[in-house]
C-alpha cells in the first residue's frame, strides 16, 4: 500500500508523521520505505541524523521530489509491504504527482477552524486526481490535539461531515514528537510505553484496516 502525507500547508505534522508510520510499520517487520517527496529533505535528514547517532536502520529513505513521482513508485512499491510519502507543502506539480502515487492520501490538519478552511485547496487536488484515479482514498487526521479538545471537537465535527472522512485515531501535541527530527529518533524509542507510540500504533492498525 502506498500511503502520502499531503497538504499543500506546511507545518501541519506531514513529515513527523510520516516517520512515526514508517517507523510503526517497520518495527512491526513490514517491509516498509519512505519516499521524501518534499525539496526540503526533512526525512532524508532525519535518515542521516540517524546515521550519525549510529542509530539502526529502521526503513529506507529515498529523496523523490520531482512530479515524475507517480510514473516511479509502483516500481518502488514492488518489493516492500507499505511505501509512505512524505509530502511537499505548496509545489502543485509535485502535490499532483503525488496524489496520483498514492493508493490512500492522509491529511493531517491542526485543530482549529482555520486549518480545516486552509485545507479546501488540498481537497481541490484531490477532487481532480479522483478524476483519473476514482478509487483513491483519503482521510483528514488530527494533528496536535490537546486537552482542550473543545477546538478539536469543533474541527471534528466540521470535517466529519465532508469527504474525506476524519480517522479516528487523533495524534496528541507531545513533546516527544517535537524532538524527533533533530534527535533522529522516534517516539516508541524514547518512550515506548508512553502515549505516542501507542497512539502511533493505532493510527498504523486503522490505516491498514483501510486497505484501499
Ligand atoms: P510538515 O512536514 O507538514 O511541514 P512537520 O512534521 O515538519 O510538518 O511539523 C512541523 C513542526 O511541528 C515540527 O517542528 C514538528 O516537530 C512539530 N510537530 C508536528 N507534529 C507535532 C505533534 N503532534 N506534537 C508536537 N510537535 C509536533
Ligand atoms: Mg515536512
Amino acid at each position: 500500500m502506498i500511503v502520502a502525507l499531503l497538504n499543500q500547508k506546511g507545518g501541519v505534522g506531514k513529515t513527523t508523521i510520516a516517520l512515526h508510520l514508517a517507523g510503526q510499520w517497520a518495527r512491526q517487520g513490514r517491509r516498509t520505505l519512505l519516499i521524501d517527496a518534499d525539496p526540503q529533505g526533512s526525512a532524508l535528514d532525519w535518515s542521516q541524523q540517524r546515521s550519525h547517532e549510529q542509530l539502526p536502520r529502521l526503513f529506507g529513505v529515498v529523496g523523490l521530489a520531482r512530479d515524475t513521482l507517480h510514473r516511479e513508485a509502483p516500481e518502488l512499491a514492488r518489493d516492500v509491504d507499505h511505501v509512505v510519502i512524505d509530502g511537499p507543502p505548496r509545489v502543485a506539480g509535485l502535490l499532483r504527482s503525488a496524489l496520483l502515487a498514492a493508493d490512500l492520501v492522509i491529511i493531517p490538519v491542526q485543530p482549529s477552524p482555520l486549518d480545516g478552511w486552509a485545507s479546501a485547496e488540498m481537497l481541490a487536488l484531490l477532487a481532480e486526481a479522483r478524476m483519473y484515479r476514482p478509487g483513491l482514498t483519503a482521510r483528514f487526521l488530527l494533528n496536535r490535539c490537546t486537552a482542550r479538545t473543545i477546538i478539536a471537537r469543533d474541527t471534528g465535527a466540521a470535517l466529519e461531515a465532508h469527504d474525506p472522512p476524519l480517522l479516528s485515531t487523533r495524534i496528541g501535541q507531545r513533546v516527544v514528537y517535537a524532538g524527533s527530527a533533530q534527535t533522529g529518533r522516534l517516539a516508541f524509542e524514547c518512550a515506548p510505553e508512553g502515549h505516542a507510540a501507542a497512539e502511533i500504533a493505532a493510527l498504523a492498525a486503522e490505516i491498514e484496516a483501510i486497505r484501499p
